[in-house]
C-alpha cells in the first residue's frame, strides 16, 4: 500500500513498500539486454531489509504473550539492521532492547542503535558462532540472567522468512506485474532474483513468494561473501575459507535454521574488493545511497549474467532480473572503504579544474 495520502499510526506503518528501480546505467554500460532492477531497501523506515523481519518478529511475540510493555528486555544477536528495526519497534512499544554486535560492525549503527534506546554489548568479529563469547553466545548468557529477557532469534524464527515471502517477495512481484502494459519490453514475471545471504531469511523467503505463486521456472541466485561457507557445492567456499572480509550483514561461519538451500537455485561468491566497486556504480550511476553488501548483491548478479548459466537471460530482451538492495551508506559513512571512494573524488577532472581556479585550500 502506498505511503503517502494517508496518516500513518507510527513508524511501523513505513516499513516495507519499498521502490522497484530500473538500473539502466549499470545494464547498458554492462551490455545486457534484460531489465535489470533494484529493490531499493534502505528507503524503509529503518533504513534495511531488516525492518520487515523486526516488526514481524515483535508482533507475532506479542500475538503469543511473549512480551510485556515496561517489563520485556528484547534482546538479539545481530550485524546491526535486525537489531535497528527491533530497536525502533520496542522503542515505540515500550520494550527494553540489548543488541549484542561483533565488532567488526560500523559505529554508525551503534550510533543509531543507541539513538534508538538500544544497549549495545560489542562481541568479538573472530569468535566462532557457538563460543560464549561471540554475538550469539552473549545474548544468550545475558538472556538466562536478566529477568523477562527473551531472544526472538532471526536465525531460528520462522517469521524472518515468512516476513519476506508475504511482503518483500509480493512487492517484487506486483511491481513487476503491474508494469505490464508500460512501453518497456517485459516478460511480465520475475525472471531471476539475485539476494545476499546473513541469516538467509531474505533469499528463501523471496523465492518461495516467487516459485509458489509467479513463477515456479524463476532463478534464485544467493550471493555469498568470500570466507563465509554457506554456499553450495562446499568447494565453491575454498576460497579464503575462515577468513576476514569487510563487507557486513552477509555470511556467517554456521548455516542458519532459516536458510532452506532447497530455494537456492544458484550461489555466487563476492569478494570485498568487488562489492565496493559495484556499491560505487549504485551511487554515482544510478544516484542509489547504498551500503556495501548491495554491491555485494550487484556484483554477484553481474556474474551470473556472465555466466554460462545467466548469459541468455542476459540477453534476452524483457527479461526480469530483480536485485535485492538491503541497506543504504548511512551504516557506512565512517568505513575506510566509504571514505577511500569519496576521497577519489578529489581526483575528478572538475576537482582539479576548481582547484586551478580557486588555488590549493
Ligand atoms: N545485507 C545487510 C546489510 C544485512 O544487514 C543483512 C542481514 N544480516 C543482509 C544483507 C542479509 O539478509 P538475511 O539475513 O535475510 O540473509
Amino acid at each position: 500500500m502506498p505511503l503517502t495520502g494517508r496518516i500513518l499510526d507510527n513508524a511501523l506503518d513505513a516499513v516495507g513498500n519499498t521502490p522497484l528501480i530500473r538500473l539502466d546505467k549499470i545494464a547498458e554500460r554492462e551490455g545486457l539486454k534484460c531489465n535489470l532492477l533494484g529493490k531499493v531497501e534502505y528507503m524503509s523506515a529503518g533504513g534495511s531489509v531488516k525492518d520487515r523481519i523486526a516488526k514481524r518478529m515483535v508482533e507475532a511475540a506479542e500475538k503469543e504473550g511473549k512480551l510485556i510493555p515496561g517489563k520485556s528486555v528484547v534482546i538479539e544477536p545481530t550485524s546491526g539492521n535486525t537489531g535497528i528495526g527491533l530497536a525502533m519497534a520496542c522503542a515505540i512499544k515500550g520494550y527494553s532492547v540489548i543488541i549484542t554486535l561483533p565488532d567488526k560492525m560500523s559505529l554508525e549503527k551503534e550510533a543509531s542503535l543507541r539513538a534508538l534506546g538500544a544497549e549495545v554489548v560489542r562481541t568479538p568479529t573472530a569468535a566462532a558462532w557457538d563460543s560464549p563469547e561471540s554475538h550469539i553466545g552473549v545474548a544468550q548468557r545475558l538472556r538466562d540472567s536478566i529477568p523477562n529477557a527473551i531472544i526472538l532469534d532471526q536465525y531460528r524464527n520462522v517469521n524472518n522468512p515468512l516476513a519476506h515471502e508475504y511482503t518483500t517477495g509480493p512487492e517484487i512481484i506486483e511491481a513487476v506485474t503491474s508494469s505490464n502494459g508500460s512501453p518497456r519490453p517485459s516478460s511480465g514475471k520475475v525472471d531471476v532474483f539475485v539476494g545476499g545471504a546473513g541469516t538467509g531469511g531474505t533469499v528463501t523467503g523471496i523465492s518461495r513468494a516467487i516459485k509458489k505463486t509467479h513463477n515456479p521456472a524463476a532463478t534464485v541466485v544467493a550471493v555469498d561473501p568470500k570466507g563465509s561457507i554457506l554456499a553450495i557445492p562446499e568447494s565453491l567456499n575454498d576460497e579464503n575459507r575462515g577468513g576476514f572480509y569487510v563487507v557486513e550483514g552477509i555470511g556467517y561461519d554456521f548455516i542458519p535454521d532459516v536458510l532452506d538451500r532447497k530455494d537456492i537455485d544458484a550461489w555466487i561468491k563476492t569478494g570485498d574488493e568487488e562489492a565496493f566497486v559495484a556499491a560505487r556504480s549504485l551511487m554515482r550511476e544510478e544516484g542509489l545511497l547504498v551500503g556495501g553488501s548491495s554491491g555485494s548483491a550487484l556484483a554477484g548478479a553481474l556474474k551470473w549474467l556472465k555466466s554460462d548459466e545467466g548469459k541468455d537471460i542476459s540477453c534476452t530482451v524483457g527479461a526480469n532480473v530483480v536485485v535485492l538492495l538491503p541497506d543504504g551508506i548511512r551504516n557506512y559513512m565512517s568505513k575506510p572503504w566509504f571514505l577511500k571512494m569519496t576521497m577519489e573524488a578529489e581526483q575528478s577532472t572538475l576537482a582539479k579544474q576548481i582547484k586551478s581556479i580557486l588555488g590549493p585550500s
